[in-house]
């Protein structure tokens, strides 16, 4: 290929036990996916269709097992809040799934988090404007190594927990999404194609709030490979 300018690496995820690694078309998240975290966040827990954002490839900060990231406060915002996520990686095209056949799409699990500007994010949504600024800039987007259905099957209940510092920040169960991830993908699948790749953030429980340069982060979800993080300068 004879590019006009200097390419970049393809963003991508380490695969747990492989030297392998998970390329990373596209990465879309699902808001409000726990009925406490959309309580927090103004909304109630009723049983409205899921909806959907979408954070650039670039934004992927993959942290290999057994070592911490270093995110970058970024720029402009006053109040970087994390979310603490199960990532779904999915494996195989598929479009207009239904719930029932969604999950053969999916290639494994990771932790990640959903790392959010909320001051720019609730500026734009009180504007009725793009959530984009709040949502998808540099290293918005850590993700710990994957891990294969082969290796865990398929996540619907256990513990997803953050620390700062130490301290409990975020707590809640897989078992509590709003739309699990069959429901997910079938939602999902109805306006996109889904390809191998891409990448799904399925939401944050309850417990949302904002970071400090200096903070360390700890996230885990049962059965994957902690994800940690430090806030850095
Ligand atoms: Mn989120």
């Amino acid at each position: 290929m004879n590019f006009a300018i200097s390419a970049w690496e393809l963003p991508s995820v380490p695969i747990h036990g492989t030297t392998e690694r998970f390329p990373v078309r596209h990465i879309y998240c699902v808001g409000r996916n726990y009925a406490e975290h959309a309580k927090e966040m103004g909304g109630d827990a009723t049983k409205e269709p899921p909806f959907f954002f979408s954070k650039p490839a670039d934004a992927i900060l993959a942290v290999e097992a057994g070592q911490r990231g270093r995110m970058h406060y970024p720029l402009v915002t006053q109040d970087l809040q994390h979310e603490i996520e199960m990532v779904v990686a999915i494996g195989r095209a598929g479009v207009k799934r239904t719930a029932e056949n969604a999950l053969e799409l999916v290639f494994g699990y990771a932790v990640g988090l959903d790392m959010t500007r909320r001051d720019l994010q609730n500026q734009m949504r009180e504007k009725k404007r793009p959530w984009d600024i709040g949502k998808a800039f540099a290293q918005a987007a850590p993700i710990a190594p994957i891990h294969t259905v082969a290796q865990v099957g398929h996540l619907a209940k256990g513990a997803i927990t953050l620390l700062v510092n130490g301290s409990e920040r975020q707590r809640g169960d897989l078992a509590d999404m709003i739309w699990d991830v069959p429901s997910t993908i079938a939602f999902l699948s109805q306006m996109y194609e889904l390809l191998p790749g891409d990448l799904i953030y399925s939401g944050t429980p309850a417990g949302v709030s904002r970071l400090v340069t200096g903070d360390r982060l700890d996230g885990s979800i049962a059965g994957l490979t902690p994800l940690a993080v430090d806030i850095v300068a």
